[in-house]
């Protein structure tokens, strides 16, 4: 089974083959053209630097993700002159439900739009070009750093010959390999996984619909209308090696399209047109490192910016590659990279971090009850819908919506 076409068709890509750019003196090659790559490269190519963004990917291709833009997301695509290009491509949502092991149903109003990574993915590649930077496809293998004069040199799967630029970013998402031997994050087991797959169907459904399903505990599982008659339909788990044997998420999740009323008349109504695909979730930026010498900076989930409590991630990645190519484009300028010393902490300011709250959530989501605790509260508290809708925009602490303080104060308003 092949992943559905769109409504919206992707036209083919002006990516070259890395090949062709050996030869070339670039100031930045960034690896990988996710969201947080792209991102960066436009950033630094409309700050005159020779940016050269590698794939090992043609393009358009296939990411696996719920295709959902918070928020966060749209602020950095209005950053990236984009906003109104993917407003007119996507499709809007106001509401958003969250449903409890129970079927108590919460309803939040939240603007969401949806649009399949496929889709953006390939638009933030073509917005680098526009600007000046020139998109490659092919598989960085190894980063090495030549000296302070020298730049670096990226080695490259199947090809003989190397890549020279004088600094380089790290974009390449859950694949943190290449990060890891480079030392820009420390070894750590993966905080998420998550899986989705593509329902074509003609149910009506004008909003986004989040279940914390027992079975999937703690995680959920989402139904997401991403395009007329297409659903992105998934689930996600935090910190899977911790409950590996307990749940089996693939079981798991077949159980949800059982039993979950909602997916259930959706594949009564349609079929599933995808096969499922899944993907590892890094979050905890606050350990990672970050930066290497000369100018080597690692960028989005690479480096843990994915939010470790919703597993949202596109606009952090985008976020983060503004903030490094901003630094970058600025130490080159300078020839100064001492400055980039700074991008940790600056990192640290574009999210709050709740570290114990998560733990607590995480905790307090193995117990079903207590999930149908904190909804029931949620649906006569708007002081508890608030904090559980602003915990969903990753903005404040889980602490305060999944703990008994959080419970009680909901009696009050
Ligand atoms: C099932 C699932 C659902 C999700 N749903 C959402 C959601 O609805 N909303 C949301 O905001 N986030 C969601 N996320 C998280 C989101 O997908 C990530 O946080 C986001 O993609 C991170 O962006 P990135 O640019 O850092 O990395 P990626 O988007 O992973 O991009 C990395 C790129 O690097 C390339 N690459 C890797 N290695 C190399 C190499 N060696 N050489 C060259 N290229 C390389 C890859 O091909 C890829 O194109 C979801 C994740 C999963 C798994």
């Amino acid at each position: 089974m092949t992943e559905p076409g769109s409504t919206i068709p992707a036209t083919s890509h002006n990516q070259v083959s890395v090949a062709e750019m050996v030869d070339e003196d670039w100031d930045v090659v960034v690896i990988g053209a996710g969201p947080g790559g792209s991102a960066a490269a436009i950033e630094l190519a409309r700050r005159g630097c020779r940016v050269l963004l590698l794939d090992r990917y043609s393009f358009p291709r296939e990411k696996v993700c719920g295709d959902a833009l918070t928020a966060r997301a749209l602020r950095a695509l209005e950053h990236l002159g984009m906003q109104e290009e993917v407003r007119r491509l996507g499709r809007t949502i106001g509401t958003l439900s969250v449903v409890s092991p129970a079927g108590v149903e919460v309803e939040l109003p939240e603007e969401y739009v949806l649009l399949r990574r496929r889709l953006l993915d390939d638009l933030l590649a073509r917005q680098a070009v526009r600007q000046g930077a020139v998109f490659a496809c092919g598989t960085a293998i190894e980063v090495r750093h030549a000296g302070r004069h020298a730049g670096h040199e990226i080695l490259l799967q199947g090809e003989a010959r190397i890549l020279r630029a004088r600094s380089c970013l790290v974009a390449t998402g859950s694949q943190v390999r290449l990060a890891r031997r480079l030392q820009l994050v420390p070894p750590q087991s993966p905080s998420g996984v998550a899986m989705r797959c593509y329902v074509r169907s003609g149910l009506p459904l004008e909003r986004l619909v989040v279940a914390f399903a027992r079975d999937i505990l703690p995680g959920y599982a989402w139904i997401f209308p991403v395009e007329p008659g297409l659903f992105n339909v998934g689930c996600g788990l935090f910190r899977p090696l911790r409950h590996k044997g307990r749940i089996h998420l693939r079981q798991a999740f077949d159980r949800f399209l059982r039993n979950f009323d909602l997916a259930r008349r959706l594949l009564e109504t349609g079929d599933i047109v995808s096969p499922l695909r899944g993907a590892l979730l890094y979050s905890g930026w606050e350990q990672a490192r970050a930066v290497a010498p000369g100018g080597l900076l690692g960028v989005g989930e690479v480096i843990g910016t994915t939010s470790p409590f919703t597993g949202e991630g596109v606009g952090q990645a985008m976020q983060c590659g503004l903030l490094a190519g901003r630094l970058l484009a600025d130490a080159l300028g300078t020839g100064d990279f001492a400055g980039l010393e700074d991008y940790p902490r600056q990192l640290r300011l574009l999210a709050e971090l709740h570290t114990d709250g998560y733990l607590r959530a995480e905790r307090w989501m193995t117990r079903p009850w207590l999930v149908d605790l904190v909804l029931l509260r949620a649906r006569c508290s708007p002081r508890l819908r608030d904090k559980l809708n602003a915990l969903l925009r990753d903005t404040s602490d889980p602490a305060q919506v999944f703990s008994w303080g959080g419970v009680w104060r909901s009696f009050w308003r």
